[in-house]
């Protein structure tokens, strides 16, 4: 008997997906690398075969097959990662989540809602407002991402400066651990009751079990919103006008500041010549808004930016979701990607500078440039974007990996850590040490092992070889 009349025996014909045509699809995520090396020649092999599991009991089963045999399985969302997450090999069964897709409840009274781990993230959001109510959860791809997924990479939304990123969010977490026993994790609004065991599946890019289920705490959807934009001569000057609202207490729900290059290419109605903008969200009762608006004001022009049209913040609002694909820039030869770091108030501007400068230095490069989207109280990200175009396709993979090697390098040495929200799958690997540092890395080496010990959950991705 083969290892997928195995599984077809134990779920069902239906939720066993071996078509080599039907797995072409399911082959990676949106890594450019993945899709530069399909176009090059050396496309990503499709799995073995797909499962589309429907309950945990599901996830169970497939996870004991694989175990007995040793076979690898790779949890997939929605495949809207960055990072090569899920890369499944040839050798390797795919977990496809996405028939996990139910609402499971909305509870009013307490603003919970639970999901499927493999319901669709602009779909939760939908069904939530449908009650008057928001999950607050943002990202760019929340069309393209699955609430599983946001809890495996340790997602951000673009309102997490006002509403916090998706630990902040999540209530409770479902999963299956690797042995196949079935955990739920979290069941009241806050606990001293030993470590929060959510965080271990919160960014563990499913090397460490399989989410199956997730509740989210909600908030009522807004009172009102107001806007704000000012013109930015210095990065450092920005910066130090978000610290100044982050630590007088403020939170707006959004504040991004974009270097010069990128309002010119973003905003070329509102942006001024080697100016960068500010843009400011304000969310929550007309009250707090009005007075968190005029404290923004007051707080901005008191450090010398200039007011910008709030026509700008309209316009980042009706295209923040527009997701250009890789494809067409590497059909025209230019590999490019985006890094997001992040570093404390003291340390960011010279993040900047510095990944700035060594990007600028890596032959071919023809665009490097960040903005800032998520503000702490103790410091902020930073969002680069680089552009490579060598002229030559044997050197587009070199500067790429010079490319992210100078952002990760610049960033480490100032201090700051290495991703802030899209995870580490395979582009990072090799650098999570700057983060975790060798006895970090030993301690996840050793949920690992613990775990599990057989290894087959997602291999290759987050946990560097020893
Ligand atoms: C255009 C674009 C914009 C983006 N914008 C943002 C943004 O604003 N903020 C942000 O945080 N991210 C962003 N991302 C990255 C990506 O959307 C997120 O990482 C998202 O959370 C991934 O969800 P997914 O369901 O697509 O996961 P996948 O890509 O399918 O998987 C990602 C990783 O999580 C694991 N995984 C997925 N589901 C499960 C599960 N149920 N159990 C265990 N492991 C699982 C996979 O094995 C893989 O390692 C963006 C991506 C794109 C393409």
């Amino acid at each position: 008997m083969t290892f997928v009349s195995k599984l077809e025996a134990a779920l069902g014909k239906a939720q066993v997906v071996s078509d080599p045509s039907a797995l072409q699809d399911r082959r990676h995520d949106y890594w450019v690398l993945s899709h530069f090396d399909d176009i090059d020649g050396r496309p990503a092999p499709a799995p073995l075969c797909a499962v589309r599991p429907r309950h945990a009991e599901d996830v169970a089963a497939t996870l004991r097959l694989c175990a007995q045999e040793g076979i690898g399985l790779v949890p997939f969302g929605l495949g809207s990662g960055v990072c090569g997450g899920v890369l499944a090999a040839s050798e390797r069964v795919l977990l496809d989540m996405s028939a996990m897709n139910a609402l499971r409840f909305i509870d009013e009274k307490n603003l919970l809602a639970g999901f499927d781990a493999g319901h669709n993230g602009l779909a939760a959001e939908d069904k939530v407002a449908a009650r008057g109510l928001t999950i607050g959860h943002w990202p760019q791809s929340i069309a393209l991402s699955s609430v599983g997924g946001w809890i495996a990479t340790r997602a951000s939304g673009q309102l997490s400066t006002g509403y916090g990123n998706i630990e902040d969010l999540v209530h409770s977490v479902e999963a299956v651990l690797p042995d196949a026993s079935v955990v739920t994790l979290g069941r009241a609004p806050r606990a001293a009751a030993g470590p929060d065991l959510r965080h271990i599946l919160m960014g563990s890019e499913g090397t460490l079990g399989v989410v199956t289920g997730v509740t989210l705490s909600l908030r009522r959807q807004p009172e009102a919103r107001a806007l704000s934009a000012y013109h930015v001569r210095a990065v450092e000057e920005g910066f130090e006008a978000q610290r100044e609202i982050l630590q007088s207490g403020w939170a707006p729900v959004v504040l991004r500041q974009y270097d010069a290059v990128e309002a010119k290419r973003g905003f070329p109605d509102h942006a001024r010549e080697n100016k960068g903008l500010l843009l400011a969200v304000h969310e929550g009762p007309r009250t707090r808004v009005d007075a968190e608006q005029a404290a923004v004001a007051q707080i901005c022009e008191g450090a010398g930016l200039a007011a910008a049209l709030v026509a700008a913040v309209e316009r980042w609002l009706e295209r923040r979701n527009h997701v250009p694909h890789w494809k067409d820039y590497l059909a025209q030869g230019v590999m490019l990607d985006t890094v997001e770091v992040s570093a404390s108030w003291s340390a960011i501007a010279r993040v900047y500078h510095e990944a700035v400068r060594r990007l600028q230095e890596v032959p071919g490069c023809v665009n490097a440039s960040a903005h800032s989207s998520h503000a702490y109280r103790s410091g902020i990200n930073l969002y680069f974007t680089f552009a490579v175009a060598p002229g030559d396709k044997t050197k587009m993979r070199g500067a790429y990996e010079a490319s992210w090697r100078a952002i990760m390098e610049a960033t480490a040495e100032a201090g700051g850590g290495i991703a802030h929200h899209h995870g580490i799958g395979r582009v990072r690997r090799a650098y999570l040490h700057h983060d975790l540092g060798s006895g970090g890395l030993a301690l996840l080496r050793t949920l690992k092992r613990a775990l599990d010990p057989k290894g087959i959950m997602n291999p290759g991705v987050l946990i560097p070889d020893a």
